[in-house]
């Protein structure tokens, strides 16, 4: 059926046309799920791999400007990310899905143009004065983010198609088993959230 299982019980899972998701973390063994039979298996003593995440409801932005939630996003379907560069909007490939649970706290993020974007704390935003977040060592440890500084009331955050900014910022605990989403975007390694530009996973 394509799974390998190993001495130390380590899986694996390679069955022509089957995508796996990250499910989450139990010690430092990492969970993955198929996405095509929901088998689920474990990999062993796996480095953390990265995507703090967003809540689902999340609205991400398609090259044809159409929105759709980000627990509905496929593996190989392509939205728009942000050229920094060029300060341009491209499509890219999500090359990766994540799901993933085990976090004690999210954020509401309330913004100026209406949205509330739900994340976790290390989730890096991008603004003028470049990535901010707020837990700026799992910007770095779940999404390689070095030099991202606190965000607070107040900032301006680069829109889709204006600055929006971030009116109140509320954190409450949440249930081990509450499931947050993340994406890895091809080449720019981000994407549009509620109409901010925001981080992609680690690894992608
Ligand atoms: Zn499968």
């Amino acid at each position: 059926m394509g799974y390998t299982k190993y001495s130390d019980g380590t899986e694996t899972h390679n069955a022509e046309g089957h995508d796996k998701k990250f499910d989450h973390y139990e010690d430092n063994d990492a969970k993955y799920i198929c996405t095509k039979c929901k088998h689920m298996w474990t990999v062993k003593n796996a480095r953390k791999v990265g995507g703090g995440c967003f809540a689902a409801g999340t609205k991400i932005m398609l090259p044809t400007r159409e929105l759709k939630n980000i627990e509905e996003i496929q593996l190989g379907e392509e939205i728009l990310a942000y050229n920094i560069e060029t300060e341009s909007f491209e499509n890219k490939v999500v090359n990766m899905i994540y799901f993933k649970r085990g976090y004690n706290e999210m954020a509401d993020v309330e913004l100026s143009n209406g949205n509330i974007l739900t994340m976790t704390l290390g989730h890096p935003l991008l603004t003028a004065q470049g990535w901010k977040s707020l837990d700026l060592e799992n910007s770095n440890f779940e999404h390689g983010v070095q030099g991202a500084t606190l965000l607070s009331v107040g900032d301006m955050l680069i829109g889709y198609d204006k600055p929006v900014m971030v009116n109140n910022i509320n954190i409450y605990p949440v249930d081990k088993d509450y499931i947050v989403y993340c994406l890895g975007v091809d080449g720019y390694h981000n994407f549009i959230a509620n109409d901010i530009i925001v981080h992609n996973a680690l690894y992608a």
